[in-house]
């Protein structure tokens, strides 16, 4: 399948060509600060995948609880969350789903796996099925 997102003014859009990806929730404090929302939601697909089409991404290097660079590319218009690229998975890029154009944002509704879910807030509840990790996994 092709996924294509964009940021919220258009200046960045992107596709990722993919068998499969998987479907991610990250509870982290740094998701919840950089997004501003209680997790992220995210479509992990093999890095080589990633395309950027139009404009360039800017990004901010946050250390991880690792030590490594978690490197987060944004829109330095508008401050959309477009996707991270850990330097724990090299080979992987975490889109932040919420970007993704069709309502691909609803990953088919199935969610395969949560992280830390040590932080996740008190008011939301595990999903059903999702395995779960208090880290990272
Ligand atoms: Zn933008
Ligand atoms: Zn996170």
């Amino acid at each position: 399948m092709t996924l294509t997102g964009s940021c919220m003014c258009g200046a960045i859009h992107y596709t990722a060509e993919v068998d499969k990806y998987t479907a991610a929730l990250c509870h982290c404090t740094d998701c919840q600060k950089w997004s501003g929302g209680a997790f992220t939601s995210n479509a992990v697909v093999p890095r080589s995948s990633l395309k950027v089409t139009k404009g360039t991404p800017n990004s901010y290097d946050a250390i991880g609880d690792s030590g490594k660079v978690n490197k987060h590319f944004f829109c330095s218009n508008c401050g959309s969350s477009l996707y991270t690229e850990l330097e724990i998975m090299p080979e992987m890029t975490c889109i932040k789903a919420g970007g993704l154009d069709n309502k691909e944002a609803h990953m088919n509704g199935k969610i395969d796996v949560e992280f830390y879910v040590k932080d996740r807030p008190r008011y939301l509840a595990a999903v059903e099925g999702a395995k779960q990790e208090p880290m990272l996994g």
